[in-house]
C-alpha cells in the first residue's frame, strides 16, 4: 500500500512543470498550481491564486489557528529544470524506497511533504493557534519571480523552504554574482600579425588570473555555515573564422559568495584583474559588466525556528544535523524581506541530472516533523 503523501508526490511528478524561462515553450507551473490549489481546497483550506506573470501563478493555502499566535510559511517551488536526456521524466517510478522522476528531489518531494503537513493539521482538528501558510511558488530555477511576488504581499514570523538538504537543518547558504568580461582585439587577416590583435588570447590572460583568484578564494578559511567562496567561467563566445584575428571575446562568469562579501565583489575583482593586465601591457583592452546577483543567506543567530525543528525531528527518531547548503534558495529572498527562514528537505540524488530520485521515507519524516514544528511554533507569541 502506498502512503497517500507518496501518491500525491507521484501525482506532482507526473505533471510537467518545466520552467519556461529555462526551456522555451516548456509547460510552466499553471497545471501543477491548479492541482495543488484543488488539493488544498479539498482539504478545507482557504486557497488564493496569484498570477505572477500570465499563466504562471503562485498558489497559497491558509490555515488559521483558533487563537492568536505566530505565523509560519512553508514555501516550495513548483518549477523544475528541463528533462533533456531523461527517459521518462514524468512517469514516477517507485523502487527500493526511492521515487524517481524529474523534480522528485528538487523539489516536489519537499513540496508534497509540506502540503501533506498542512492538510493533516487541517484534517485533525486544525491549528491550535497562529497561522500556517503553504506557499507554492513559480520560477525558483530561473529568476525567482515567484518568491519576489510572495514577499510583496505576504508577511510571516518565519518560513521553512523545503529544498532538498539531505534532512539537514540548513541555517544558511551561499549567494552568487554574475559578471560579463569582454576583451577587445583587432580583426585582421590571419597572415598579418602586425595588424591583428587576438581577443581570445587576451581573454586567456584574464582566465589564468581568474583561476588563480579561484584557488585563493577556496584556500581562505571556510565560513562555518556556507563554507568557501569560488568562481568559474560559465560561457565564452568569440571568433569569426579560422583565418581571422578575433576582435572581441565575451566571458560570462559566476562567482559564489559567502556572508560578509560585498554585493558587487565579483565585478570589483574582474576590474582589478583588467587594470593589472593593462598596467603590464598598455595595449590590453577589456571591460567588465555586472549582470545579476543574489546575496548569501544566514538564519538570524539564536532564532527559535532551527531549535524547534531540531526537537521535532529528534521526536521522529531522526538525529538532527544543523549546517549550511552550497546552493542558493528562495530563503535568500524571504530572509531579506524580513522572514527568517531555514531550509529543510529530504535526501535523494540527481537533482538537475538525468536520473533524479528522492527517498520516500524522508518525505514522510519531513511531513511529520513539519506538523510538529507548525503546532509548536505557531502557538508562541
Ligand atoms: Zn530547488
Amino acid at each position: 500500500m502506498t502512503d497517500s503523501t507518496i501518491q500525491f508526490l507521484r501525482d506532482l511528478i507526473a505533471i510537467d512543470s518545466v520552467n519556461p524561462s529555462l526551456v522555451p515553450e516548456a509547460a510552466g507551473e499553471n497545471e501543477i498550481a491548479t492541482a495543488i490549489g484543488e488539493k488544498l481546497r479539498a482539504g478545507g483550506l482557504d486557497v488564493k491564486t496569484e498570477q505572477v506573470v500570465h499563466g504562471r501563478p503562485n498558489v497559497f493555502g491558509v490555515l488559521e489557528g483558533k487563537q492568536k499566535g505566530r505565523s509560519l510559511i512553508f514555501c516550495g517551488h513548483m518549477d523544475t529544470v528541463g528533462v533533456a536526456g531523461m527517459e521518462s521524466p514524468f512517469d514516477p517510478v517507485q523502487k527500493d524506497g526511492r521515487i524517481y522522476g524529474r523534480g522528485s528531489q528538487d523539489m516536489k518531494g519537499g513540496l508534497a511533504a509540506m502540503i501533506a503537513a498542512i492538510l493533516e493539521l487541517s484534517k485533525n482538528g486544525g491549528l491550535p493557534a497562529g497561522r500556517l501558510v503553504l506557499a507554492a511558488v513559480v520560477d525558483e530555477e530561473y529568476a525567482s519571480i515567484g518568491a519576489e511576488a510572495l514577499v510583496r504581499t505576504w508577511k510571516a514570523d518565519a518560513a521553512v523552504i523545503g529544498e532538498p538538504t539531505d534532512m539537514k537543518i540548513a541555517v544558511g547558504h551561499k549567494g552568487f554574482q554574475w559578471v560579463e568580461v569582454t576583451t577587445q582585439g583587432i580583426a585582421a587577416h590571419g597572415s598579418r600579425p602586425a595588424d591583428g590583435r587576438d581577443a581570445i588570447v587576451r581573454m586567456g590572460r584574464v582566465l589564468s588570473r581568474l583561476e588563480k583568484l579561484d584557488r585563493e578564494l577556496q584556500a581562505r578559511p571556510p565560513h562555518p555555515v556556507p563554507s568557501t567562496a569560488s568562481l568559474h567561467a560559465s560561457l565564452i563566445v568569440s571568433g569569426r573564422e579560422l583565418s581571422t584575428y578575433p576582435d572581441r571575446c565575451t566571458l560570462d562568469m559566476e562567482r559564489r559568495t559567502i556572508e560578509g562579501e560585498a554585493g558587487q565583489c565579483a565585478l570589483e575583482e574582474a576590474e582589478k584583474i583588467i587594470s593589472d593586465l593593462r598596467r603590464e601591457d598598455p595595449e590590453f583592452k577589456a571591460s567588465a559588466r555586472f549582470l545579476f546577483a543574489r546575496p548569501p543567506y544566514l538564519t538570524p543567530a539564536g532564532h527559535i525556528l532551527p531549535r524547534m525543528l531540531e526537537s521535532a525531528l529528534a521526536k521522529k527518531g531522526t538525529e538532527p544535523v544543523r549546517g549550511g547548503m552550497s546552493f542558493w534558495t528562495d530563503a535568500g529572498i524571504l530572509g531579506e524581506a524580513g522572514i527568517p527562514s531555514v531550509v529543510f528537505g529530504p535526501r535523494g540524488a540527481g537533482l538537475h541530472s538525468v536520473s533524479e530520485y528522492v527517498i520516500a521515507e524522508d518525505v514522510i519524516t519531513c511531513r511529520d516533523a513539519l506538523i510538529d514544528l507548525a503546532k509548536e511554533f505557531c502557538c508562541g507569541k
